[in-house]
């Protein structure tokens, strides 16, 4: 494999996957793996479709801000392809969508709006269209933009044909969204494998596409009102509350050969047998698109050959329902399968500390100690922490201090800073000669010893804490309301 260029020339191309136990014996059932996609769904294509098209037309100036209405996925592949282009993007996103895509969006750079839930899809849409025109930002248009469609009709389709090698493929099922992965690939198809069936999954409580009621559109080709059949549903990214223009055009160009109603329980199911079975970890709509495609495998003739598009990764959905009965906790088999071998248990007391954790006191030079005494006293800096750099409970204190404005001085033992002749592990001898304790965080006010962790926290919930501080004069925000103990590791939390 040659180097790429940058991370966009890895976008498309995703492998075609045999699906080997839970496909019927007597077809052919692939699935087109849109994970592999370097922002984790076929979003990817879209976003570099979108923008390349823009910059083609001059529709889109160097450093011009990009806005755009989405679920999640077109957002994270804009913003891989904003990112790499040096574009900045502003997204907005119903406040419904998990809460994994925002950070993952805000992660890559992105600023992400979220709008009201009540209302839905529209309501997202008429807010970009709104910044867009507010801002003067290249609105990406998703739902109408030929560029969606185009770039599945340049790559998705081509793929899936050459992956056959001359083969008929007699079956593609999708589900839609913007509808471009639909109007491209079933556009390719109709003129390069015209007896190719193209089935497209809706969620059977929400069947826009089958209730056969018409949509309204604008003359932009926008939507101009909720679509009358449209039901909350579990396929984020599937079936917004309108028909799109490019879903609309797929229809009227009589290229959708069947409508597939989907269950929600259904998609779940599939997407945990795929991850269980076959080692195919995707998503909810993922897991129904595959629903149907089984659907499909199960009544098509002998020998069929079925492509079954799987859009984007599992990981995507920690927060949904699809992960709702996997445990963060050891099951009760997990449990048992702990308790089968001695070490390492919970239901066994703690080993004793080993003896060479124990530092004894005379073993600090007199520059450590010196320092020690110095840094307890400064009459400057009167809340000092002794920690470790990357330690979660020293983090946990300093949360504390940093949301109260508590200032505070950190000495980070095993930091590149005290490295030179071990110095961070000699102050830690003086400290230790000096409470006669070895933990670490170890806190200090005005050079008095508060303790670890567990101590710092009860005198904050004591407010013995804060009345030393005051005595000080040290100021800091006496209004803060946190528990402490909040700010502990979520690992901490019962097993
Ligand atoms: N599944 C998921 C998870 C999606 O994010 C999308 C796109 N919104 C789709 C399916 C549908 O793809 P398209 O927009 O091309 O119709």
């Amino acid at each position: 494999m040659k180097a790429c260029n940058s991370i966009l020339d890895t976008i498309g191309n995703t492998p075609l996957i045999r699906i080997n136990k839970l496909a019927p014996e007597h077809v052919n059932l692939y699935v087109k793996m849109e994970a592999f996609n370097p922002g984790g769904s076929v979003k990817d294509r879209l976003a570099l479709g979108i923008i390349e098209d823009a910059e083609r037309k001059g529709l889109l100036q160097p450093g011009q801000t990009v806005v755009e209405a989405t679920s999640g996925n077109t957002g994270i592949g804009l913003a891989v392809v904003c990112a790499q282009k040096g574009y900045p993007l502003v997204v907005t996103m119903a406040e419904s969508f998990s809460v994994e895509r925002r950070k993952l969006m805000r992660f890559l750079g992105a600023r992400v709006v979220l709008t009201p839930a009540a209302l839905k899809g529209t309501g997202m849409v008429q807010k970009a269209r709104e910044l867009s025109e507010a801002h003067g930002w290249f609105l990406c248009r998703q739902f109408e933009n030929e560029a969606n469609a185009d770039i599945h009709s340049a790559t998705t389709g081509p793929e899936i044909l050459e992956a056959f090698e001359g083969e008929p493929l007699h079956y593609w099922v999708s589900g839609y969204g913007t509808g471009g992965t639909v109007k491209g690939v079933a556009r390719y198809l109709s003129r390069h494998s015209p007896d190719t069936r193209i089935i497209v999954c809706e969620p059977d409580n929400s069947n826009l596409l089958s209730s056969g009621i018409k949509q309204q559109h604008n003359p932009d080709g926008s939507a101009a009102v909720s679509h009358p059949s449209f039901r909350p549903h579990l396929m984020q990214g599937w079936t917004p509350d309108f028909i799109s223009k490019l879903t609309d055009d797929a229809i009227a160009a009589d290229w959708i050969d069947q409508v597939l109603p989907i269950h929600g329980q259904n998609a779940l199911d599939y997407a945990k047998r795929l991850a269980r079975e076959e080692g195919i970890f995707v998503g909810i709509t993922a897991g129904a698109t595959f629903a149907g495609a089984v659907e499909i495998a199960n009544n098509a003739p002998a020998g069929s050959n079925i492509v079954c598009m799987l859009p984007d990764t599992g990981e995507r959905y920690l927060s949904t329902p699809l992960f709702e009965q996997i445990s963060e906790q050891m099951t009760d088999e997990e449990l048992g399968l702990s308790a089968s071998t001695p070490s390492a248990r919970f239901d066994a007391p703690p080993p004793a500390p080993s003896a060479t954790a124990q530092t004894s006191a005379t073993d600090a030079s007199e520059a450590a100690k010196t320092f020690f005494n110095d840094t307890i006293h400064n009459k400057n800096a009167a809340v000092v922490v002794f920690a470790l750099e990357w330690c979660e409970f020293c983090w946990s204190i300093k949360k504390l201090f940093n949301q109260c404005n508590i200032p505070f001085t950190s000495i980070d033992l095993d930091s590149a800073t005290y490295q030179d002749n071990d110095f961070g592990g000699d102050i830690r001898r003086a400290l230790n000669a000096h409470t006669g304790c070895i933990t670490i965080p170890q806190v200090f006010v005005n050079g008095t010893f508060i303790g670890g962790c567990t101590e710092t926290f009860d005198a904050f919930r004591a407010g013995t804490l804060q009345q030393s501080l005051k005595a000080l004069e040290v100021e800091f925000d006496e209004t803060c309301p946190l528990d402490p103990y909040t700010l502990l590791p979520k690992w901490l939390h019962p097993r």
